[in-house]
């Protein structure tokens, strides 16, 4: 498959603003092989064939849709980028991964069950996982027959991730850890088989643990109503006594912060390359609108703050793809994300306002009735819930 070998090293901090980097150490979406725009049309296409004509479906949450989509996407080996090739997996350079999250990302619903399975659902395993455990969950999780999730925050644990109340405790006989507590807004929790929750041993000791759905005293509770992304499923855990066999304990006891904050580092980063693939498919709509349209005896297009939007539009989106495809290049594969603060900050600073401010002029283009596709495309970004909203 598709491979970008890094030749210089990653770049620290901010180095990359002070140093003169050679054009060739620059990679722009111009350079991508024909593998890896090869990986991109199969994702456009399969959002486009085997997704969208289902969007009303999977906002009204159609039972075990999206579930079977992801595993159809399975099929086409589009849910085990991240995941070796010895493991069952496609073994994808980051700039691959990168093309691939962006291309799935027309549809939000499908974006963000996506990137909640194949990335932080899925990662943790590929980056910290013993060999028996990559054995056991990896291959399935690579075909899309068993689905992922990350089960981190909790009703007063969100930003302040570490202040998990969740509690791991080693039984009398020492084979399982007992976990009790409460998760919140899980992506794919309602349809997720292996789950990666995050609890404190003996109340202390911040620790991974890698829980199958079918394990005693797990419990998924119901959807939440969220004001976007309503075809991704979202509930909150409960963990009643959940017995979790003392092998499934991820990475090292009280090292849970490294496993938890590498992984959101990589999702941050693929949320950008999401926002991208989202504005990108809001540009397109509008255009072709505007191109459409007609106000005045003129298409509408033709006005001349209409096109300022529209140039406003794709000048942002030039940039931050260009953002996002530098700093794919300077990840090294097996890494979870830039080694760059500076470039993981700068690409969620930017992306996601990209992506809102797309939408806003779009909404300004185009009139209600035409709006469905772009809000489906918009809802990437993180959609907070009604009772946050309010
Ligand atoms: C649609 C959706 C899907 C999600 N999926 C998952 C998932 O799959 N797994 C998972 O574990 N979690 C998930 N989450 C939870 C998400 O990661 C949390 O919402 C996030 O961590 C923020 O936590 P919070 O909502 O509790 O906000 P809070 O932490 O309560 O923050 C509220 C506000 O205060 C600000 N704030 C907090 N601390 C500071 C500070 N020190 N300085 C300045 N400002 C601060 C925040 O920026 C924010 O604006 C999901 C949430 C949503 C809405």
């Amino acid at each position: 498959m598709a491979t970008a070998t890094l030749t210089k090293p990653a770049a620290k901090g901010g180095s990359f603003l002070l140093e003169s980097p050679q054009p060739s150490d620059v990679f722009t979406p111009a350079d991508l092989t024909d593998d890896q725009k090869l990986i991109g049309q199969t994702a456009e296409e399969f959002v486009l064939k085997e997704v969208f004509p289902f969007i009303k479906d999977l906002e009204n949450k159609k039972a075990g849709l999206m579930a079977t989509l992801v595993k159809k996407g399975g099929e086409v080996g589009l849910m085990g980028g991240g995941v070796p090739e010895e493991f069952g997996g496609a073994g994808l350079d980051k700039i691959s991964t990168t093309v691939l999250t962006e291309k799935l990302s027309i549809y939000g619903g499908f974006a963000v069950t996506h990137g909640a399975h194949a990335g932080i659902g899925t990662l943790p395993i590929v980056y910290f996982g013993t060999e028996a455990q990559k054995k056991k969950y990896l291959p399935k999780l690579a075909t899309g027959e068993w689905i992922g999730a990350y089960c981190l925050s909790e009703p007063q644990a969100g930003s302040d991730a570490q202040n998990s109340l969740t509690r791991a405790e080693l039984n009398k006989e020492g084979t399982h850890y007992i976990l009790n507590g409460q998760k919140m807004w899980i992506t794919n929790g309602g349809f997720a088989d292996v789950y990666i929750v995050f609890a404190k041993i003996d109340g202390e000791k911040f620790t991974a643990f890698i829980v199958e759905r079918t394990f005693p005293g797990f419990k998924p509770g119901n959807e939440e109503h969220k004001m976007g992304i309503h075809g991704s499923s979202t509930t909150p855990i409960f963990l009643e006594n959940c017995k979790v066999p003392k092998e499934n304990l991820l990475h090292e006891i009280g090292r849970g912060h490294i496993v938890a904050f590498n992984i959101l580092n990589a999702g941050r980063f693929t949320l950008g390359a999401s926002c991208v693939g989202g504005s990108k498919h809001v540009l397109m709509t509008s255009s072709k609108y505007a191109k459409e349209r007609k106000a005045f005896g003129k298409q509408i297009g033709d006005f001349g703050l209409m096109k300022e939007k529209l140039a406003e539009m794709a000048i942002q989106i030039f940039a931050v793809e260009s953002m996002v495809y530098r700093s794919a290049r300077n990840t090294p594969s097996r890494a979870p994300s830039p080694r760059s603060t500076a470039a993981r900050c700068s690409i969620l600073w930017w992306t996601k306002p990209c992506r809102s401010s797309a939408a806003t002029d779009s909404m300004r283009i185009i009139p209600y009735a035409a709006r469905i596709a772009i809000r489906a495309s918009t809802a990437s970004s993180r959609a907070p819930t009604k009772s946050i909203a309010c």
